[in-house]
């Protein structure tokens, strides 16, 4: 269907009205009244100067503006830059200019220190809203408590250039005319998780957003529009949470729990709670649930299907999980480039533990030779992963070089991912290229290694980086979180992998740690462990 994601919010409208659409802490929100709140902030949005194509920055966790101030602002052909809250001043400075944002939509909480930053960027305008906004009506009325026992008053009022969200709504009618937008044109810019280097502005087309959410409907035939309910518990800053909870929701008429802080306890109480059908989720926060003392009395029986993506899924945790709540877990991959998802294990068909699964509808995909490039190899054989497909971004924002070194001009992406297939087209993602370790000659895969620790009982979160070696060049250094109140030694460690590995791959240094660091959607930042 060449229609954009606004037209499918007017349709999900048309069809289920009094659906809910959204759930926050209890405060329920239909699609007519999340349709409404669209308009009236389009409306807000174009009295604050925004045209198509102008920059709006959203700066928000999973909360009911984020989803109106999104979908506001597509609908006026204007460009959205998702940002995470947890950003710094230089982050967030960085992605505010890069973009050329205007228009800042952001939290109380964060207001003064961002009416600081504007100075330093490109934005003019910020609106700020309280978590206080949308709760149910006791909960309403007891934030003000709760936020001061908490530390959590903001003390923001409005002034010149600084609006309060829920003001300029009841200020505004609902203006439900769509701007001029053409398929190809820039709905985004996503900027990547910065995981390996600098963020980059990934530019997604509305054609981008559009073919997602259709083939995640192609993949997921089993899905009944206005049937199903979401955890919306990843972040919809991050292009993960975004396509397949946000929008995922919006195209299929289903209803959307969000969850702004997604801990184990949270998502735990969420869905004994609400009780999802489905849980798109990465794999630290299936990890934080088995671990968590409140999964025995929890009820988890809710959820049909969830699905796992953005790092590998250790094979114990889908047992394990699937042992315990009943739900089938599907391994995705996917890259903020592709919006994110392009392939996937099927819920009904075989699913292979360890493999990303299949290519989706539409995408096409190429396992090319590292070092020489464009020769394809057969299956069984590990190179880059190529994949093209309607998910595919148009380019880097203001990075032209960069685009080059990525996307071929008949429209191949190089996910800098070593990959292979088997013979019945499964794929498996080796490692990253940067990631890769050469030890004595040999490439070493750091996520084999991980794989076997994992496997150990007391290992919870295991993360390999390359150090240099005398003799070797490099070698690998193990860094390791373990259940609570168990004790390893390197030594231990190092023996438990004895035997499951050749030499050359065993741990030459293990650091037994509190926590790794890791970015917001659970990415074990190697970088980081690296420089240190
Ligand atoms: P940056 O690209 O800036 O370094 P990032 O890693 O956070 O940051 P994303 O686009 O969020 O960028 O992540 C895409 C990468 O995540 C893929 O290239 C791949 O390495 C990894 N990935 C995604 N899904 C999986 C999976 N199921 N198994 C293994 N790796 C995965």
């Amino acid at each position: 269907k060449h229609l954009i994601m606004p037209e499918f919010l007017d349709n999900t409208v048309a069809e289920f009205p009094g659906n809910i659409a959204l759930i926050f802490q209890g405060y329920k929100m239909t699609y007519a009244e999340l349709h409404e709140a669209v308009g009236r902030f389009a409306a807000a949005l174009k009295q604050l100067g925004i045209k198509k194509g102008d920059s709006v920055a959203i700066l928000l966790p999973n909360v009911i503006p984020c989803v109106v101030a999104y979908h506001a602002a597509l609908k006026l052909g204007a460009v959205v830059v998702m940002n995470n809250p947890l950003y710094s001043d230089r982050e967030l400075t960085h992605q505010f200019n890069d973009s050329n944002s205007k228009v800042l939509i952001t939290l109380d909480l964060l207001a003064h220190r961002m009416v600081k930053l504007r100075k330093k960027t490109t934005v003019q305008k910020i609106v700020y809203t309280s978590i206080g906004d949308y709760l149910p009506f006791a909960k309403r009325l007891l934030f003000p408590l709760v936020a001061k026992k908490r530390g959590l008053v903001a003390d923001v009022k409005p002034a010149k250039d600084l609006f309060k969200f829920k003001d300029l709504l009841s200020r505004h009618e609902p203006d439900h005319t769509m701007a001029d937008i053409g398929f190809e044109d820039t709905a985004m810019y996503q900027y990547t998780g910065g995981t390996t280097g600098v963020s980059k502005g990934v530019v997604l087309t509305h054609a981008n957003l559009s073919c997602q959410v259709q083939q995640l409907e192609a993949w997921f035939p089993h899905f009944q529009r206005g049937k199903e309910v979401i955890l919306g518990a990843l972040p919809f800053f991050h292009v993960f949470g975004m396509s397949t909870s946000m929008n995922f929701a919006i195209y299929m008429g289903l209803g959307n729990i969000l969850v702004p802080k997604p801990r184990p306890d949270a998502l735990l109480e969420t869905i004994t709670r609400f009780k999802p059908t489905f849980a798109p989720l990465v794999p630290t926060m299936y990890i934080g649930i088995l671990n968590h003392p409140d999964l025995a009395r929890s009820d988890l029986t809710s959820l049909k299907g969830c699905f796992s993506g953005s790092a590998p899924l250790p094979m114990d945790v889908i047992n394990q999980f699937q042992d315990c709540t009943g739900s089938i877990i599907v391994e995705g991959y996917g890259l903020t480039e592709t919006t994110p998802v392009t392939h996937v294990n099927p819920f009904h068909g075989k699913r292979k533990p360890g493999s990303i699964g299949l290519p989706i509808t539409d995408v096409e995909c190429r396992i090319v030779d590292m070092e020489k490039g464009d020769i394809d190899l057969p299956p069984g054989e590990s190179g880059e992963l190529l994949i093209r497909g309607p998910q595919v971004m148009k380019e880097y924002l203001n990075r032209p070089d960069e685009t080059r070194k990525v996307l071929t001009a008949d429209g191949w992406l190089h996910t800098g991912d070593v990959a292979r297939m088997d013979d019945e087209g499964y794929f498996y993602i080796v490692d990253r290229i940067k990631d890769v370790v050469l030890s004595g000659g040999y490439n070493v895969y750091p996520r084999e290694i991980e794989e076997v620790l994992y496997r150990h009982p007391d290992v919870v979160d295991a993360g390999c980086v390359g150090i240099p070696h005398e003799t070797r060049g490099e070698s690998i250094k193990a860094f390791l979180v373990l259940k609570k109140g168990a004790h390893l030694t390197p030594k231990e460690v190092i023996d438990f992998c004895k035997g499951k590995l050749a030499t050359y791959k065993l741990p030459v240094a293990v650091e037994i740690r509190e926590e790794l660091p890791k970015s917001t959607v659970g990415k074990i930042l190697k970088k980081d462990l690296k420089r240190e």
